[in-house]
């Protein structure tokens, strides 16, 4: 998969971008990842990417003709992209969004500063999106985010392909509760079934803890989660206790 970048910075990417998961990724060829600096779609002398509103107000905006030059540019080239912007009124990003961007082979995230973007910029995307009800300083962050769940669902980009299937989210649960060595410390154990080597005890526990911690934590994600009749009207007992 190829993902692109368009911003007034892109240094901001290259440490995490060559970090763990991401770093291997790219040097197994899974990840191919660049940064495109907007200024470089500028003809004045201050390469500004920025004005004032019109209406007035405070701030600057994204203006419309760098974004569009790089994009006729970056658009034109095999195989399309799928054209992201970020904003925090777009569509919230999560776990099921991050499993249908892993299957497009290119994606190409546009990321404002500033007061945002002319409303113009938005004839350009396939897809808007949001982190989450709150304002960041900027888009790279939304996009190193997203960039990062995406990668690790890519065939090859972690070590054991089970660690993304078992995860939070991935069948509408949180991930039910982990335990490593020592078995008690400071005099908090680990249940016992987890010591006992009996698989098939271990994943029913597994499952049970799951949706007793989504019923705890997130009950509003049980509606959707992929469930049993009998885990159902289980979830639905915890949900009304
Ligand atoms: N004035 C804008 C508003 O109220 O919607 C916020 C602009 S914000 C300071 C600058 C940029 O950061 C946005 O254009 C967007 O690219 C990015 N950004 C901020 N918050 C975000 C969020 N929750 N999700 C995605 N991107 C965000």
């Amino acid at each position: 998969m190829l993902v692109e970048t368009l911003s007034v910075f892109p240094d901001m990417f290259e440490v995490p971008m060559s970090t763990s998961i991401i770093g291997r990724a790219r040097k197994k060829g899974i990840l191919e990842f660049k940064a495109h600096n907007l200024r470089d779609w500028t003809h004045d002398k201050h390469r500004s990417t920025d004005d004032e509103p019109f209406g007035g107000g405070q701030g600057l905006l994204m203006t419309c003709p760098p974004i569009f030059e790089a994009l006729d540019e970056l658009v034109s080239t095999e195989p399309k992209p799928l054209v992201i912007f970020f904003t925090p009124t777009g569509q919230p990003f999560d776990q099921s969004m991050a499993s249908e961007l892993a299957g497009h082979e290119r994606l190409l995230m546009v990321c404002g500063r500033y007061e945002g973007f002319d409303e113009r910029v938005y004839t350009l995307a396939d897809r808007c999106i949001s982190l989450g009800d709150y304002v960041l300083t900027g888009g790279e962050l939304a996009a190193m985010v997203v960039t990062d769940a995406v990668c690790r669902l890519l065939p090859g980009a972690l070590g054991d392909e089970a660690s993304a299937v078992d995860e939070s989210f991935t069948q509408g649960l949180l991930e039910y509760p982990q335990y490593t060595r020592p078995a008690e410390y400071r005099g908090l154990t680990v249940p016992d079934v987890l010591l006992s080597g009996d698989h098939a005890k271990v994943r029913e526990w597994r499952r049970k803890a799951a949706i007793e911690k989504t019923a705890r934590l997130r009950p509003d994600l049980l509606d959707d989660a992929w469930l049993t009749d009998e885990e159902r009207a289980f979830a639905e007992q915890l949900r009304d206790s």
